[in-house]
């Protein structure tokens, strides 16, 4: 419902109050989720919805399957295949819930409001601006495509971060080979016209590219015959390699399919300008190069939302260039407010800041030395809280000291031998180098949302008993055991139906027996049997009539 009331400005401003409708009970905590992408919707579906008021806001009323969206772009797949709206979500889930299609402009952490403005304009105002109180707030906006401040990328480039991106490009690509099509065309205003650029060589340029490649060879070569020839794809990276973030095999193999493909692949160049009709890029051999091009699609990077940066200095973290949480996703130094997905980064607590404190908490007997047992005894401790132990603990470049605490186990020779603090120290000197971000991934942020959801709903029971499995920290008792990432693997698909696939233990497979798991992975993960039909009724069309080339 939507009250009016007084700001603070003396004008007035629109107030959305979801529980001025509600029976008087016990007064539930409202909670309020920015974002209905990876983040903010699993964190709904988990939520206990009788627990909370929950109100969520959102300038697009679906959710997207984002790992989808290329596929969209050359039509393999509808866009409405990949997309759920969030009513329906919620209402499969019963309990209250409200949604505001709104965008959040600003949030005010010491007041516990936020500030909304609906694309529909009109309340009272004439603005469509209206406010919303939190008693806790979970943030999960997502990133914003990240042009770097490289001139003419906002004018000329596509990117492919949303649904209507998809839908862009797609009629994009129509729009080129038409235009190439056209009788009073020179081979030059056709070859340029036929020229697609893809700037960034990261999972989403890569896969796209293998997209446009599989469309202009298996269905668009049939429809424009007279000048299917003069197609060309590049790819831009300004790295030595495509796919960095993958095992070097599946670079290998990358690199190599898509030189046979005749992708040109230009490595160690980077975009320096995008004009209407040249993009310039520069590379240290070649100098600048300047190419025409009939359409660009800009893939690189994800940057932070204006908003959250204004958020970020009114919280002391003006100096960051992502907003940071804990390892329970609280955003630091702003109670009640969380953050999860491609919005935020958990800033890991390094060992050396807690250093002492590990040391007083493992000397049981008070000795003011460490054994190697007593180390021993609280590491299953230690790794929860900081997992860089653990993965410390498993690389190779490891002192004598850390390897006497890994290899001393039911030694009792070695068990018994005494470290100082200063040696306790020098043994784990290195861990904090071990401390790695999390990578901008659905999955991530879809563990996230799940993680945050399982702390809401046992709040209340952690509140009546505040003690907890984690006895080490620097900072106070905390109920709930850290956000921990599992890596379930990533997939590369890279066209003419293969696929690689990077499984956890770095087991590695390429080819079409991927292709198949990725389906059926993809499939799989859809968010209801609505998608889940749509989507794979789309494969299925595909693979009989081909792709649709109207648009
Ligand atoms: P998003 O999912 O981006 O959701 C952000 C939400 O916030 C949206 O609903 C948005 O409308 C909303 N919002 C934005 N601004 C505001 C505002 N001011 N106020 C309120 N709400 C706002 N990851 C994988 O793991 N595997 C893949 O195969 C994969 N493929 C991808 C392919 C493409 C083309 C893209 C673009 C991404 C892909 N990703 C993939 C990455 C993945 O989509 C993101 O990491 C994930 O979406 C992050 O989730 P999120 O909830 O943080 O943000
Ligand atoms: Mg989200
Ligand atoms: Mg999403
Ligand atoms: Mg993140
Ligand atoms: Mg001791």
């Amino acid at each position: 419902v939507l009250v009016l009331a007084a700001c603070s400005g003396g004008g007035l401003v629109a107030y959305a109050d979801s529980q001025s409708d509600q029976p008087q009970g016990p007064k539930k905590k409202k909670v309020v989720v920015l974002g209905t992408g990876w983040g903010g919707t699993t964190f709904l579906r988990n939520l206990d919805s009788k627990l909370y008021d929950v109100q969520v806001i959102s300038p697009r009323n679906y959710f997207a399957f984002t790992p989808l969206l290329p596929s969209v772009t050359c039509g393999t797949v509808e866009p409405r295949s990949v997309v759920e709206p969030i009513r329906r979500i919620l209402e499969k889930k019963g309990g209250d819930f409200k949604f505001w299609e709104a965008e959040c402009f600003k949030i005010d952490p010491a007041k516990k409001k936020i500030h909304c403005r609906s694309n529909a304009g009109t309340n009272f105002d004439g603005n469509g601006e209206f406010l919303v109180d939190y008693d806790y707030l979970v943030v999960a906006v997502g990133a914003r495509s990240n042009t770097f401040n490289t001139p003419g990328v906002e004018e000329n480039c596509h990117f492919l971060k949303e649904v209507e991106d998809a839908q862009k490009i797609r009629r994009s690509v129509m729009d080129c080979f038409e235009k190439a099509s056209l009788p009073y065309l020179n081979e030059e205003e056709r070859k340029k016209n036929l020229h697609f650029v893809i700037v960034g060589g990261g999972p989403t340029g890569v896969e796209f590219a293998a997209e446009l490649h599989d469309f202009v060879t298996e269905d668009l070569s049939k429809l424009y015959p007279s000048v299917q020839h003069l197609v060309k794809i590049s790819l831009i990276e300004a790295a030595d390699h495509i796919l960095t973030m993958f095992d070097k095999r599946i670079t290998n193999f990358a690199e190599d399919k898509f030189g046979r493909n005749g992708i040109d692949v230009k490595t160690g160049y980077k975009v320096v300008k995008v004009a209407k009709d040249a993009i310039t890029m520069q590379n240290p051999a070649a100098g600048d190069v300047a190419v025409p091009y009939g359409m660009a699609v800009w893939s690189t990077g994800i940057g932070t939302r204006p908003f959250i940066v204004d958020f970020m200095k009114q919280i002391g973290q003006a100096n960051r260039r992502v907003l940071a949480t804990d390892e329970w996703l609280r955003v630091r130094e702003c109670d009640d407010v969380y953050a999860v997905g491609d919005c935020a980064t958990i800033n890991q607590r390094r060992v050396m800041e807690d250093i002492s404190e590990i040391f007083r908490v493992a000397d049981k007997d008070k000795s003011g030395t460490l054994t190697v047992k007593e180390i021993q005894d609280i590491l299953e401790d230690i790794y929860v809280r900081y997992p860089q132990v653990k993965l410390y603990m498993k690389s190779k470049q490891m002192n004598g000291i850390a390897d006497l605490i890994r290899t001393g186990n039911g030694d009792t020779e070695k068990e018994s031998v005494e470290l100082s603090i200063e040696e306790f120290k020098k043994a784990l000197s290195l861990v904090d180098s071990q401390v790695k971000n999390l990578p901008a991934t659905a999955q991530v942020a879809a563990q996230q949302g799940q993680y945050l959801a399982k702390c809401f709903n046992k709040m209340e029971y952690a509140e009546e008993n505040p003690e907890g499995p984690i006895r080490i920290r620097g900072e106070g008792r905390h109920r709930f055991l850290p956000f921990r990432y599992r890596h379930l693997g990533q997939f590369a698909p890279l066209g003419g139906e293969q696929t690689a696939a990077q499984l956890p233990g770095d087991w590695v497979s390429i080819g079409h027996s991927s292709q198949w798991l990725w389906y059926s992975v993809y499939a799989t993960k859809q968010i209801s049997w609505r998608t889940r039909a749509l989507v794979i009724s789309d494969w299925g069309r595909r693979f009989i009539f081909g792709r649709d080339s109207s648009g």
